[in-house]
């Protein structure tokens, strides 16, 4: 097992591969229900005023944010972000990139598999036929 710090309240513990103690996954699991809520009832509040009225650290609300568990969806209102896209570091609601950056990451990511297409042209197929009369 690692001794590693946690990210939140720098104590050392024996960690399982994440970077936050027990007690702060703990808190953090408590926040989200907190913050949810609260941007349930204030859809357009923003991360200071979420921050100020659940009594959450901001850095808490970030974390959830980048973890994709929370939308913060005055990002587009005040203009001001809070978290960025980690491609074109455009202002993001929620997760670690915007909606563009996914489509052409997973794009490329696609390109990258190989034999992906079912191999037609390998097998002589009596599908090809049936279509050719269809067409007639
Ligand atoms: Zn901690
Ligand atoms: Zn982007």
């Amino acid at each position: 097992m690692n001794i590693v710090q946690c990210q939140f309240c720098r104590k050392p513990f024996a960690g399982l591969g994440g970077r936050t103690c027990p007690e702060c996954q703990e808190q953090m699991d408590k926040d989200f229900i907190t913050v949810r809520e609260y941007i349930y009832e204030n859809k357009h509040a923003n991360i200071d005023v979420i921050s100020e009225e659940t009594e959450v650290p901001k850095r808490h609300i970030i974390h959830l944010l980048k973890e994709g568990r929370l939308i913060l969806n005055s990002v587009d209102d005040s203009g001001g972000g809070v978290i960025f896209c980690e491609v074109c570091k455009k202002p993001i609601k929620t997760g670690r990139m915007c909606k563009e950056c996914m489509v052409n990451v997973s794009s490329v990511i696609d390109r990258n598999i190989p034999d992906r297409r079912p191999q037609q042209s390998a097998r002589p197929s009596s599908s090809d036929q049936s279509v050719a009369k269809l067409g007639k």
